[in-house]
């Protein structure tokens, strides 16, 4: 393997290093109300009535400890500016009063899904608090729960652990994070949300994407869960053989898992090459004889990346620091296009907060930047690299420019170790950036303000009748009745799949047994491409649906003759009782209605031929007896005057 290619999808390949992953999947809970107030759930897309700012300052733990997130974030210095909104926000979001007893609603939601995943349901509701210093939730924690342990799923032939179901508020929604200042939206801060933790038990990238939608449609089906955009987020950890788990946040789209993840396995395979490399070249890594100078009467004046940049209304610098024997560590490629470098770069775009890229400008890459070769001399006549030597320009407020060089050599350091232990985010294009230092053990606390909860065996009893049908035994059941693959995935998905196990049950019978894949079709591929052109058959009663449906089996409709009828049915046009495919006056008359206003519509031209082919089209799409038909549409058209 050259060092820019990287074998994203040779999965044996991943095997052999000792690929590795865990899943946390967030899912919004379906409630009227938040977890620990009375405040409703959902996003508002109103202006926000108020703004508060605050700081974030790390507390010491109950062990006399700071958190070494806690640390980082107290570093940023940010100032956290949170939008409020009257009526999805009071008191008990911005921490200014206890919390009211923990939502039932939302306890015996995540029972249920607890349930659904095989768990052992906890006998008492603890709430503990779990450290936030990223100012995303006011109080600096967020308040959660374990509700079920010791779970599991089948997926493959194998038991996939279900190792922990929490419930837990949300945090804020984040609106923007530029240099010192982020926002934060309260809105959907304290929706409740179950957090679903896997065993590291998916071996591959493609498993961990199949499992993760495993479960997540799992929820989905239920209609327990909240849908939609930001409903569901999922965490992806993984680790190789000799690397060390590494925490990928909030991935944008299961789609992405597996580049995400495999990018992150050979990220850590090239961590521990370097490793060797990093301590060959410094036995004492405490002794790098680093050096550095300042540039910015150098760059002031000048029409380049960092000359323009130091144009800005703050009083910005320009400092210079020699990386000893590291040009090869530098360029040193860890993920697809993305080398060491880039590593040093996402510290400090979040830890000294400059974050406008390129932050960092390397020598040894000078051609990748506007930066004029005499400017690099003069750099260059400063420091006095040797061969294998590099230089890294910065520019930035004073202050963050020394937080970013102690945060450079705290990573280069790092390289001593492997893999440091910290989140990345999914930067949508495959692969992960820094995202902040891994919380430590010590981040969990008990919360005060709430009493334990005892969760009696009757109830859980009785949630465990009210837990339908898991999604991996209808797919058992779908493929044993012959559905290929895709199908058994289109049902899962479908608002339909009642009705087709409604039509399986009532066609079990020899006569209808050849057509379970048409049905399988017609309650997905069909009915998607009816709702796409504006027919939503949701509406229909199901049992009307599935009488069109045998009917067509009955009468070897042609599938276009089905669709013009679904589109009747859709539109409300047939009766939901006429079920023996008469019709009726009453139908005739509103068929008559309805299809006349919408030939009007259709056409300028409103002659009596072109609406007869037109109405006899639409009865005859859905009623057999053409001489009946035609005989009432002519002696209806004799007794009009005219159509408008
Ligand atoms: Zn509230």
């Amino acid at each position: 393997m050259s060092k820019n290619d990287f074998e994203l999808k040779n999965y044996a390949l991943l095997k052999s290093l000792g690929f590795k992953c865990g899943l946390e999947i967030h899912q919004q809970l379906n409630t009227k109300n938040k977890l620990f107030c009375h405040c409703p759930v959902g996003l508002t897309g109103a202006p926000h009535d108020a703004e508060i700012l605050r700081h974030m300052r790390p507390t010491l733990s109950e062990l006399g400890e700071y958190d070494g997130t806690a640390l980082m974030e107290f570093k940023t210095k940010k100032n956290v500016i949170y939008r409020l909104y009257r009526e999805r926000t009071c008191t008990y979001e911005m921490d200014d009063t206890p919390p009211f007893l923990v939502n039932q609603e939302a306890v015996d939601i995540a029972i249920k899904l607890a349930l659904l995943f095989n768990c052992k349901i906890v006998d008492e509701l603890h709430v503990i608090r779990k450290q936030y210093l990223d100012g995303s939730i006011p109080t600096g924690f967020q308040r959660t729960m374990i509700i079920g342990i010791d779970g599991w799923v089948p997926f493959k032939g194998k038991k996939i652990e279900i190792s922990q179901v929490n419930l837990e508020e949300e945090a804020c929604r984040e609106v923007s994070d530029i240099g010192h200042c982020i926002v934060f939206a309260t809105d959907r801060l304290s929706i409740p949300l179950v957090e679903i933790i896997t065993g590291a038990d998916m071996k591959d990238p493609g498993e961990a994407a199949e499992v993760c939608r495993l479960l997540g449609n799992a929820m989905k089906v239920t209609g327990l869960v909240r849908r939609g955009i930001g409903t569901v987020r999922q965490d992806v950890n993984v680790s190789i053989t000799g690397g060390d788990r590494v925490e990928i946040k909030g991935v944008h789209k299961v789609g992405n898992i597996p580049d995400l993840t495999a990018s992150e396995a050979y990220r850590q395979q090239g961590l521990l090459e370097l490793k060797n490399i990093f301590r060959e070249h410094f036995p004492k890594p405490g002794e790098i004889p680093y050096d550095e100078a300042v540039f910015t009467l150098n760059f002031s004046g000048t029409a380049n990346q960092i000359g323009r940049r130091l144009e800005s209304d703050h009083p910005l610098k320009v400092v210079g620091l020699k990386l000893p024997r590291m040009v090869d560590i530098i360029s040193y490629m860890l993920q697809p296009g993305r080398d060491f470098g880039f590593e040093l770069s996402g510290r400090v775009r979040v830890i000294a907060c400059i974050d406008t890229r390129p932050n960092l400008f390397f020598y040894s890459q000078r051609e990748k930047y506007d930066i004029p070769e005499e400017l690099w001399n003069n750099v260059v006549d400063e420091l006095k690299p040797e061969r294998g030597d590099d230089i890294v320009l910065i520019c930035g407020p004073s202050e963050d420019i020394t937080t970013a060089i102690n945060e450079i050599k705290i990573r280069i350091s790092e390289l001593a170790s492997g893999v440091p232990n910290e989140t990345r985010q999914d930067i949508k294009d495959g692969t992960t950036d820094f995202e902040r230092i891994l919380p430590g053990p010590d981040r969990m606390y008990p919360d005060t303000d709430h009493p334990p909860v005892r969760i009696a065996g009757e109830r859980v009893d009785a949630l465990r009748t009210a837990v339908g049908e898991p999604l991996w035994e209808k797919h058992r059941r779908w493929s044993e009745l012959g559905l290929h693959e895709e199908q058994v995935k289109a049902l899962s998905l479908s608002r339909f799949a009642d009705l087709f196990d409604r039509l399986a049950k009532e066609c079990s019978d020899k006569e209808y047994s050849g057509y379970l894949k048409k049905m399988a079709h017609i309650c997905t591929g069909l009915f998607v491409g009816l709702r796409r052109r504006g027919y939503d058959l949701t509406k229909c009663d199901t049992l009307h649906l599935s009488k069109i449906i045998k009917g067509s089996f009955n009468g070897n409709w042609s599938y276009n003759k089905l669709k013009q009828i679904l589109i009747l049915a859709a539109d409300g046009i047939i009766d939901t009782e006429a079920s023996e495919m008469t019709l009726t006056d009453d139908e005739f008359n509103a068929a008559w209605k309805s299809s006349l206003t919408e030939f009007a519509g259709r056409n300028s031209n409103n002659s009596k031929d072109k609406f007869r082919r037109y109405f006899a089209g639409k009865l005859l799409a859905r009623y057999t007896d053409v001489r009946d038909i035609l005989t009432r549409i002519d002696a209806r058209l004799a007794s009009t005057s005219s159509l408008s």
